[in-house]
């Protein structure tokens, strides 16, 4: 059982000198090649793994979705209305890269259906997006935000990135007042890691000076968890904050484990039955590619969960959440009062500072957000 799909599209205009995602410069009719196979794929998914409910929300992720047409978007669309069945509210996300999209490309994805734009801004400041390896400058950002309400979207989101290198407090403050004075729906912040692989991981060493250190990182999180809920967007996820009623109802629900088909290359599925079962698509083009031309659905690294496992995640993934996990929802959930499961570990966590009681039970404390990765394995089986 699913509510919600999402597609992945790998493919970028160009590489960005951090990124680890499986993405690269699309070549020859690949683009439209992968289209297809996206098509066919929601085909077979529809037969295989009805969901048996609406959907809830859809969500074009990538690499740069932006680089898929108004019009292939709209035949994806068409065709998930015709096998699915569409809650009236539904959320249709597709994230964008600013340099891709003009006010009739913004158009023509509206009227497709798309109702929520997520913007990859990433920085406004020029010299930064140059050392990302961005393609495009902070002009076409502020430029695509504006077009974007042209073309009629209520719904934006910005990303962000700090600790870039040489990036200064104030800088970063700077950034977050521009993305503010926008005035998007949702802001996300990320704060950037060296990935191995990377250019970047060849350029900026461990404890490389250029970076910022340990301690302008972790007041670059907390200027940013003071100065957007002062302007009105409530920190809701470790890294998310949002205008009341402008959450990612798509994201959310990976947070709350609501089940989720994923389409393309190396994307992941989450189905509710039993504990829940994960699988994922293949991670290389030809393989994926292969295995639908067959006729099959491309299915690999296959999980169902065992009670423990689930525990596991409910915690886990509700602790990203600011309203935490209630242990009404675990006890109705798992049949099993949290503390009979957890409740040393999470006396250890609140003795350490980490954990809180919160509006719906447990959440992280600041320095539980900043040193999540501790606690979410504090959880694991
Ligand atoms: S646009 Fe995003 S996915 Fe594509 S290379 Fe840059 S960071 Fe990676």
């Amino acid at each position: 059982m699913f509510n919600r799909l999402y597609l992945h599209i790998p493919f970028c205009r160009e590489k960005c000198h951090y990124c680890a995602f499986i993405s690269r410069k699309p070549r020859g009719s690949e683009l439209d090649d992968y289209h297809a196979l996206l098509l066919k794929e929601l085909q077979l998914v529809s037969a295989v793994d009805k969901p048996g409910q609406p959907l809830d929300s859809i969500y074009f992720g990538g690499g740069t979705p932006s680089l898929l047409s108004p019009q292939q978007v709209s035949r994806v669309m068409e065709q998930a209305a015709a096998l699915f069945s569409l809650s009236p509210g539904i959320e249709i996300t597709l994230e964008a890269n600013p340099g891709t999209v003009d006010l009739n490309r913004l158009r023509d994805y509206r009227t497709a259906g798309v109702n929520r734009l997520s913007l990859g801004v990433q920085s406004f400041d020029d010299a930064l997006l140059l050392c990302l390896g961005r393609v495009h400058d902070a002009d076409q950002a502020r430029r695509a935000f504006g077009d974007a309400r042209q073309a009629g979207f209520g719904n934006i989101g910005i990303d962000l990135i700090h600790a870039l290198p040489g990036q200064t407090l104030s800088q970063w403050r700077s950034e977050l007042r521009e993305a503010i004075r926008l005035s998007p729906e949702h802001i996300s912040v990320y704060g950037l890691t060296i990935e191995e692989g990377t250019p970047f991981a060849l350029r900026y060493p461990e404890d490389s000076p250029e970076l910022p250190d340990e301690e302008q990182a972790v007041k670059m999180f907390e200027t940013a968890d003071n100065i957007l809920p002062a302007a009105g967007y409530a920190h809701y996820e470790i890294a998310n904050y949002a205008r009341d009623g402008y959450r990612s109802q798509h994201n959310s629900g990976y947070w709350r484990r609501d089940g989720y088909r994923g389409l393309g290359v190396a994307a992941h599925s989450f189905l509710r039955a039993g504990y829940g079962y994960r699988f994922s698509n293949p991670d290389t083009l030809e393989e994926y590619g292969s295995q639908l031309l067959a006729g099959r659905l491309p299915r690999r690294d296959q999980h169902h969960l065992t009670r423990e496992d689930a525990m596991a995640e409910f915690m886990f993934l509700g602790l990203r959440l600011a309203e935490g996990v209630s242990p009404e929802r675990f006890e109705h959930e798992f049949g099993l009062p949290l503390d009979d499961i957890y409740g040393a570990v999470i006396a250890e966590l609140i003795r350490s500072n980490l954990l809180q009681s919160g509006q719906d039970g447990l959440c992280l404390t600041t320095r539980g957000r900043l040193l999540s990765n501790q606690v979410f394995t504090r959880f694991l089986p």
